[in-house]
């Protein structure tokens, strides 16, 4: 799950983690006010799910507050493409603003899982900013990264170790020694998948700042933070992704023209590799899950139509738990709905399956029923269209 940078900072903050002075606005005249606030030259930063907005001109750095006011204006409701947005962008409903810091140095310093290990891991680059991206490519020998025991947590004369590997010296060490400490301890007991600080900066006055922060939350632990779920921008997702967070259903768009509803995460991947096998692309990945009622269904089959580049439905489903024919009503159900008109083909077997067909064929949908796999494949990529015509 992810948070904005400013909520980021906040929660950086309350582990005593240097950050600048800021607030955040919805509107271009706050955006001024805080800006008269800050003393007037201060940093207007565009708040989106997404990294990369420095060079997508989602960060301004402004003389005064009138400057900020005109920065605000040019961003809210602008989309911003970086390159980690997609080429679809995000668009831009809230900014901070900060004061401006004079910046002398600029360090990279994240903790994040490493699925190799198992652990968390700490990284750390003297070389930090808007770069690092290719840092990591060309001298990766510059890149610090330090695997953390579970069981003896992070020592400080590791979190020196770094410091040190940094070129930090005396007080700053010290500073930074606590703060990766700091920045460990809110890791866990936030339950990230990653806390990223880049940059990290000492400034001319010679303090250390977290100048940029980014959180994500490990979805898997968001029972333990029922505070979580308020602090999410539901204008930076997908609405089709929200729709099937609340019906529990797990969906990620993707690039094709086939949408894909799947019982079981095994299936679906099978599913897509099987569609892209006979030439066709998969418009989204779908898993209805093992006991889907027939109103889940439903509503899986609407968020799959709802999605304006499907141009046909393939249907993948092993009854077991599930029966057949609770799948062919919810199918008929919200395609009847909708007035889909698109061709679908739904591939079951299982548990009351002829009852499922039996429904299916009595429906006046545009539906192909089979048992078999490859042929469902084979019949809906024929009529959809392979991917490279
Ligand atoms: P990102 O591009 O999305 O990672 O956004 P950042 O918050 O990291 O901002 C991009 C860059 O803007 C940083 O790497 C800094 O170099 C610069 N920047 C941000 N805030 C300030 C500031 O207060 N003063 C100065 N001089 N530069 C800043
Ligand atoms: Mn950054």
């Amino acid at each position: 799950m992810n948070i904005h940078e400013y909520q980021a900072k906040e929660i950086l903050r309350s582990y005593g983690i240097p950050v600048p002075r800021g607030r955040v606005a919805l509107k271009a005249d706050q955006v001024q006010r805080t800006a008269r606030e800050m003393g007037g030259r201060c940093v207007v930063k565009a708040q989106i799910y997404a990294g990369g907005r420095g060079k997508a001109g989602g960060v301004r750095l402004v003389a005064n507050p009138d400057e900020a006011l005109l920065a605000a204006k040019d961003l809210f409701g602008k989309t911003l493409v970086t390159p980690q947005t997609g080429p679809d962008g995000l668009i831009v409903r809230r900014i901070l603003v900060e004061e401006a810091v004079e910046i002398a140095r600029e360090f990279y310093l994240s903790i994040t899982l490493d699925r190799q290990t198992s652990r968390y891991c700490v990284i750390a680059s003297a070389e930090g900013g808007m770069e690092i991206e290719a840092l990591a490519e060309k001298s990766p020998e510059k890149i610090h990264i330090l695997t953390i025991d579970p069981y003896i947590g992070l020592r400080p004369y590791q979190a020196r170790k770094l410091a040190l590997a940094l070129g930090m010296t005396g007080r700053l060490c010290e500073e930074c020694v606590a703060l990766i400490t700091n920045l460990y301890r809110c890791c866990l007991e936030k339950d990230c998948t990653l806390v990223e600080i880049n940059p990290l900066v000492i400034t001319k006055a010679d303090w250390l700042l977290a100048m940029d922060a980014k959180v994500n939350f490990d979805d898997n632990a968001l029972f333990r933070h029922p505070e979580y779920p308020d602090m999410t921008d539901l204008s930076q997702i997908d609405p089709l992704e929200i729709t099937a967070g609340e019906f529990d259903l797990s969906y990620i768009k993707l690039k094709g023209n086939i949408g894909c509803m799947v019982n079981g995460a095994g299936l679906a991947m099978a599913t897509l590799d099987m569609l892209s096998e006979y030439g066709g692309a998969p418009a989204n990945f779908l898993d209805v899950g093992g006991g889907a009622t027939r109103d889940r269904v439903a509503e899986a089959f609407k968020i799959i139509l709802g999605d304006p580049d499907v141009r046909g439905v393939f249907v993948n489903i092993f009854g077991g738990i599930m029966r057949c024919d609770v799948i062919a009503e919810g199918v008929i159900a919200a395609a009847s709905e909708v007035g889909c008109t698109l061709p679908i083909v739904v591939r079951m077997d299982g548990t009351l399956v002829e009852e499922g067909k039996r429904l299916l064929d009595e429906s006046d949908l545009n539906v192909k029923f089979t048992h078999d796999l490859a042929e469902g494949v084979e019949s809906i990529v024929g009529m959809v269209g392979k991917s490279s015509d």
